[in-house]
């Protein structure tokens, strides 16, 4: 199996990139924020739950992920691995993940991390908060979730990096021109 974690702060394209990548190779894409955002729409229990953690735009508690993921995870049939696009976003996260895929006789292949700068985020997530009317994409709540980003998510750089399983791309540039420079590196993780 080729297990994908796609990287990176918010705003960063790795929605984009990860559903595109997981159309090419044929790998699960699952999006822990489109999970939350569709359960807030349908207003299920879990929803309710989140939508003031979500819009303030802190991370759902860990103990709320694990479940979800395992639920999204069996839906698949005929892959050849999944790509997690906004999961793990903490340590516990990536632990829990070891855990769950060691249950599949697997485990993550490579995390990919798309960089952006600070600046270039916050003007790409005030513009998609007038295409896309997400809540979380208003001034204050995108500062909110790059800080979590960079106190929270950043440490799993390290994590992955010490396994030799994490690799950057610029993620500035055409949305085709960094999906090229992905698929080189997927590529390069492919036996
Ligand atoms: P995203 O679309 O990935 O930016 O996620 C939107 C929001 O959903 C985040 O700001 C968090 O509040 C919540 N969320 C998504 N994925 C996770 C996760 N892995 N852990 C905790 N919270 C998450």
């Amino acid at each position: 199996m080729f297990n994908l974690v796609l990287f990176g702060p918010p705003g960063a394209g790795k929605g984009t990139q990860s559903i595109k990548i997981a159309g090419k190779y044929k790998l699960g894409h699952i999006s822990t924020g489109d999970i939350f955002r569709s359960e807030i729409k349908n207003k299920t229990p879990l929803g309710l739950k989140v939508t003031s953690i979500i819009e303030k735009g802190e991370l759902v508690p860990d103990e709320l992920l694990i479940d979800l993921l395992k639920n999204a995870m069996h839906k698949f049939e005929e892959i050849n691995g999944f790509a997690f696009d906004g999961f793990p976003r903490t340590i516990k996260q990536a632990k829990d993940l070891d855990i769950l895929m060691a249950e599949e006789g697997s485990g993550v292949t490579l995390t990919l991390a798309l960089e952006v700068d600070d600046d270039e985020l916050a003007r790409r997530l005030l513009n998609r908060a007038q295409l896309e009317g997400r809540k979380d994409d208003t001034a204050e709540v995108i500062a909110n979730r790059l800080k979590v980003y960079h106190q929270q998510t950043k440490p799993l750089i390290d994590f992955y990096d010490k396994q030799g399983k994490f690799k950057s791309a610029n993620g500035t540039g055409s949305i085709d021109e960094i999906f090229a420079e992905l698929c080189k590196i997927v590529e390069s993780y492919i036996d």
